[in-house]
């Protein structure tokens, strides 16, 4: 995969109705996205196969949804007003603000490709260290010594590095000297922490048992880059697993393997997803590590899997004076009850958004195709572009077209529609050509097309192409649904 090819996906998710810049008749807003007609079908199919995996298949996980306000002490329980901030620099020419580390992890990825894999693994262990240290003096000397220049003015003119919080903050209530300040949450997890026992309790939940939740995200990135990437308001799909302390290990291990089964299970090809272990690990954390997603533009991090300790329950207890304990009522191996503790907690945690992206960065496919050999033996040569979703998380399963507007067609095909509609996503057109109406559901990912013809009329058969092979078939009208029912199936994900 290539630049080249990320641009392509780019233009072809505004194109189609995919993802559109916000507000954008206002030249949009920096980092801010909306998710038109097939983009929001698709991020609902993929929410839904992340949910389904995690709540529907695990009888010991439930769900949640809390609210994106929550009371400011959960931040600062949480260590977010304090710590959750990126290192910053300002070029003093061009005014245009960089967070140092992704200067620094440019001049690496230059460097690896200029073929200097010395430079390149010693200016890597220089910035985990200063990362480690948290030393933004070392920061700024590595952008000095690696001579980086600003991409816009083009000179090396810094201002000295400087935490930047990440987190939004607004007033609630009517009154501004009664207003108290909220922050948009940086993260859904902390919803689950602060509802543990009550959903402990009236779920009666025996440990080990997760919590799942999907929501808005808000972070103040210091710099938006990559589409939707790395966005100001984003989509989370969180899973926090409480278990008793000790067991972290294997835990960990377990979700591991667990998350990188789901991505696989998609069938875009195991060599597209890795694990990256955290050199830095956050302040609640102690192992962490990225599955991270082959995009254009390289491998990045789409899910973190973190073992976050009784760090959370043990500050929200601190900061509320409410127990946050389990009473364990297995017995240990001397036979006696494990009694009360605070539970320790294995997050999985994916962004709805990077995982979108990887997914149309994945499925998108330009194909030369070829036509059958005229009379005299010239072959003609066409391109489609054809977005290869697993037919359960397509916008459209199916496309019904009567070939023409008149002679019956189009109330057969309708009939079929309304059949079909109750159970599965349908997309109905009668305009233009057939060739032409396959292309564009092609470039929708729709992966079955009926198309009702005069032969419909007298035998009740249609014609169903298929969107990978794109060979058509005559079946029974009756047939639709038995081929709809096997092809189109949680299943094929899930089983
Ligand atoms: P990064 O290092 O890329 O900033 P992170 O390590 O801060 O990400 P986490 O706090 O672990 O991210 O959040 C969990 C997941 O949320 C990430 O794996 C990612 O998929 C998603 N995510 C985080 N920040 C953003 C963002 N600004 N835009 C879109 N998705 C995001």
């Amino acid at each position: 995969m290539s630049e080249e090819i990320f641009k392509k996906v780019v233009s072809h998710a505004k194109e189609y109705g995919f993802v559109f810049p916000s507000s954008e008749i206002y030249d949009g807003l920096g980092a801010v996205y909306d998710y038109g007609q097939n983009g929001v079908e698709l991020k609902n199919n993929l929410r839904q196969y992340w949910w389904k995996s995690m709540v529907q298949m695990h009888e010991n996980i439930v769900g949640l949804d809390a609210a994106i306000f929550m009371h400011p002490k959960t931040w600062k329980a949480s260590g977010h007003i304090d710590g959750f901030s990126d290192p910053m620099i300002d070029n003093k020419d061009s005014k245009k603000r960089y967070r140092a580390d992704n200067l620094l992890e440019d001049k690496i990825t230059r460097y690896q490709k200029d073929g200097k894999t010395n430079k390149a693994d010693e200016l890597q262990a220089a910035l985990d260290q200063a990362l480690l240290d948290n030393d933004l003096l070392q920061l700024k000397s590595l952008i000095e010594q690696h001579e980086i220049a600003c991409p816009i003015s083009g000179t090396r003119n810094w201002t000295d590095v400087r935490q930047f919080n990440l987190m939004f903050a607004t007033e609630m209530g009517a009154m501004a000297e009664d207003a108290d300040k909220v922050y948009l949450r940086p993260e859904t997890a902390q919803g689950i922490f602060v509802n543990f026992l009550n959903v402990q309790k009236t779920g009666r939940m025996k440990i080990p048992f997760g919590i799942a939740q999907t929501g808005k995200a808000f972070r103040n990135e210091i710099i938006a880059r990559q589409f939707i990437m790395r966005m100001r308001e984003f989509e989370q799909m969180e899973m926090q697993f409480f278990i008793r302390p000790g067991t972290q290990k294997e835990w960990y291990e377990y979700w591991k393997k667990m998350r990188m089964d789901w991505h696989t299970k998609l069938g875009f090809g195991s060599d597209l997803y890795r694990f990256h272990n955290h050199v830095k690990l956050a302040h609640y954390a102690d192992a962490a590590v990225d599955i991270e997603f082959n995009y254009p533009f390289g491998f990045k991090e789409m899910e973190g899997i973190h073992s976050r300790t009784d760090f959370d329950l043990s500050k929200h207890q601190e900061f509320s004076g409410k127990k946050m304990q389990y009473f364990d009522a297995d017995l240990d191996e001397n036979g006696k009850a494990y009694g009360n503790y605070i539970p320790y907690v294995i997050e999985t945690s994916i962004g709805l958004d990077r995982l979108f992206l990887a997914t149309m960065c994945a499925a998108f496919k330009e194909e030369v195709i070829e036509s059958a050999p005229a009379e005299d033996g010239t072959i003609k040569k066409d391109t489609r572009v054809v977005l290869k979703f697993p037919a359960i998380l397509a916008p459209y399963k199916v496309a019904i077209l009567p070939l023409l507007k008149k002679d019956g067609l189009p109330e057969v095909a309708r009939k079929i529609m309304n059949d079909l509609k109750t159970d599965y996503n349908c997309f109905y057109e009668e305009k233009d050509a057939i060739g032409k109406r396959y292309r564009r559901q092609d470039a929708l990912g729709t992966p079955f097309c009926i198309t009702i013809d005069h032969e419909s009329l007298e035998n009740q058969t249609v014609t169903i192409r298929y969107r990978d092979t794109m060979v058509q078939e005559r079946i029974e009208i009756s047939k639709i649904r038995e081929i709809l029912t096997t092809e189109v199936s949680w299943s094929k994900l899930l089983a």
